[in-house]
This record gives C-alpha cells, sequence and structure tokens, in this order.
C-alpha cells in the first residue's frame, strides 16, 4: 500500500532543521515567524524542474540539496541571514526509497544553510520542486544589484564554470583522466554551496551584489543594467578550480567560466578602497557607460528560458 499525503509530509518534511525565529512550523495552515527588531524579511523562490534544471534519474538526494542550495544562493546575494524555507513539492508517485533519499538531501541542505523546513504543498505530477527561503536583514541594508559605482571592483567567490563542467561529466561529453577531477566538478554541480555567511559580512562593504546562476557575464549584466554603469572583466583573472584546469579545451574552459551557470557564487562589488576580502578574487572594474565587455567574445550569453 502506498502512504497517503499526510502521513509522507509527516514522516519525510516534518522535523527538518530549528530556527530561534520560526514560532510555528509544519502541521497548522501557515507557520509564523518572528523578525528581530529593525529587520526587514528577505523572501525569494526557485522552482527545479527535472529535464531542464537536472538530468532524469539524478540522486535524489542531490535533487533536493541542489534546489535548496539554488534557492538559498540568492539570500546570500541579498547578505540575509537565513530563517527558513518552504517546499512545494510535485511527484509522480509516492515512492518511498526515493522519498527517504530526497529528505537525506534535503536535512543535509537545511543543516548547511540553516534553514529549517517550515511548510510546503504536496501534489502529483511531474517532478518538480518549489524552493521559497526566507531570511533577514537589519533594515534598508541588504544588499542589492543597484549599487555599483564607477570605480568600484568587482570580485568573485570561488572558482568559476565548475558546475558547467560537472554537467558535461554527469552527461558524459566530458570526459577526465583524473577520476578525482571528475568526481570534484560533478560535486559543484550537484551539491553547490550558498555563500551564505560571505554575503553577511560583506553586508555594509559591499556596493552590490548577485550570485551567480546563469553565468557570469549574463549576472554582471543585471548588476550593470540595475546600477547603470559598465562593468569591464578580465577573463585571465577568472579563478578557475584545478580540477577544471585538466580540461584540455581551453576555449571550453573559458565558455564554461564565463557562461556556465549554476555556480552559485557570488558577484560583488566593493569600493576602491575597501580591502578584497580573502573570499574574493577581483576580476574587473566598474566604469561609467553601459553593459559587460570582456576580451573574450562569448559565444553565447548565460542561460535564458525563453531565448530562441
Ligand atoms: P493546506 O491544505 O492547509 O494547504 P496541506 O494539507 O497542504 O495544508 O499541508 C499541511 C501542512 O503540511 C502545512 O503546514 C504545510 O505547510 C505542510 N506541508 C505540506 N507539504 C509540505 C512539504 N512538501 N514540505 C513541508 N511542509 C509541507
Ligand atoms: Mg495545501
Amino acid at each position: 500500500m502506498s502512504i497517503g499525503e499526510f502521513s509522507l509530509i509527516d514522516t519525510y518534511f516534518s522535523r527538518i532543521g530549528e530556527n530561534p525565529n520560526i514560532a510555528l512550523g509544519i502541521g497548522d495552515d501557515a507557520a509564523s515567524v518572528e523578525l528581530p527588531d529593525g529587520h526587514v524579511l528577505q523572501i525569494s523562490t526557485d522552482t527545479a524542474i527535472e529535464g531542464v534544471h537536472f538530468p532524469r534519474d539524478f540522486a535524489p538526494a542531490d535533487i533536493a540539496y541542489r534546489s535548496v542550495m539554488a534557492a538559498a544562493s540568492d539570500l546570500a546575494a541579498m547578505g540575509a541571514s537565513p530563517i527558513g524555507m518552504l517546499l512545494a513539492i510535485t511527484l509522480p508517485a509516492a515512492d518511498e526509497t526515493w522519498l527517504s533519499c530526497f529528505a537525506e538531501g534535503l536535512r543535509a541542505a537545511s543543516d548547511a544553510t540553516g534553514l529549517p523546513l517550515v511548510g510546503g504543498d504536496t501534489t502529483r505530477g511531474a517532478l518538480s520542486l518549489t524552493v521559497t527561503v526566507m531570511g533577514s536583514t537589519p533594515s534598508s541594508s541588504g544588499l542589492r544589484r543597484d549599487g555599483a559605482r564607477p570605480g568600484d571592483r568587482v570580485c568573485v567567490s570561488g572558482t568559476l564554470g565548475d558546475a558547467a563542467a560537472g554537467l558535461a561529466v554527469i552527461q558524459g561529453t566530458l570526459h577526465l583522466v583524473d577520476q578525482a577531477a571528475a568526481e570534484y566538478l560533478q560535486t559543484r554541480f550537484a551539491r553547490p554551496a550558498a555563500r551564505l555567511s560571505l554575503g553577511e559580512s560583506l553586508l555594509g562593504v559591499a556596493t552590490a551584489a548577485i550570485d551567480l546562476s546563469d553565468g557570469l557575464l549574463a549576472d554582471a549584466a543585471h548588476v550593470a543594467h540595475a546600477s547603470g554603469v559598465a562593468i569591464d572583466i578580465d577573463s585571465s583573472k577568472v579563478p578557475l578550480s584545478a580540477a577544471l584546469r585538466q580540461v584540455t579545451d581551453t576555449a571550453q574552459i573559458r565558455q564554461w567560466a564565463l557562461n556556465g551557470g549554476d555556480d552559485y557564487e557570488l558577484l560583488v562589488t566593493l569600493p576602491p578602497e575597501a580591502p578584497v576580502p580573502e573570499a574574493l578574487t577581483e576580476i574587473g572594474r566598474v566604469a561609467a557607460g553601459q553593459g559587460v565587455s570582456c576580451d573574450q567574445t562569448p559565444a553565447s550569453w548565460g542561460y535564458d528560458h525563453f531565448a530562441r
């Protein structure tokens, strides 16, 4: 006999994480969230669809982990401190083996981000997940996209292009002799890390921030547009992992680093006088003008679901 909707929720989705700001979690008609005095709620949602955002037959624990991190990354980019998340999930069937693996990934991501699961919705249909995340920042101090100013330095966290290369490994289009490198890249796709503590540490420091979900050049263009400035990126300064540098096709490396999505690193702009924190690498400058320029002409500009 298959498990019913309510025991499914109780067995797999209750009791995942905690946070002192959650006055009421799963089980009632809505969750209750308390905000610290003088703080504002930062809220964001992200959908992941099988066959679009992750391959068919992707491990259920990784589907959960990746979806939570993709959503949590938006909180990181606002400099928000985590409060909780909601999960709206559509499942083709109540497969308990699948669900227990999924719940394990969900718990791991909840622990890693500090986002307890406080509610959601469970329906039947083609596999898709929508994760809504909540965080808080002191009033009006959130990191926005529109604060970059001419003279600012453009910096990124971590290394870029790994997730796109990892997806190619998973899809069987990239083969590396070095198995450890191949595995590292796959993990960067399957288990990204939202840069929450880095984001928080940049409150009051960075002039603008965005998380890298669509690709470096595409996301930099969002900051340039919102701020009304030009951004110039020096491709030779873009940080690459040792694993990605194992790829022999250097044009492909550049393509992934500049246009590959899903790394969930942060791009921030820093005023000229601010020291560059250790977690960041300077890759360019903000200038008067508009748009993004780069010494390399990209083959494509990031991912757009509706582009033809
Ligand atoms: P309602 O019919 O009032 O929308 P539901 O029956 O859908 O409530 O859900 C009952 C409780 O379980 C609610 O607290 C809801 O937030 C929670 N819930 C349902 N699905 C999920 C899920 N996938 N993850 C977390 N909580 C869930
Ligand atoms: Mg409901």
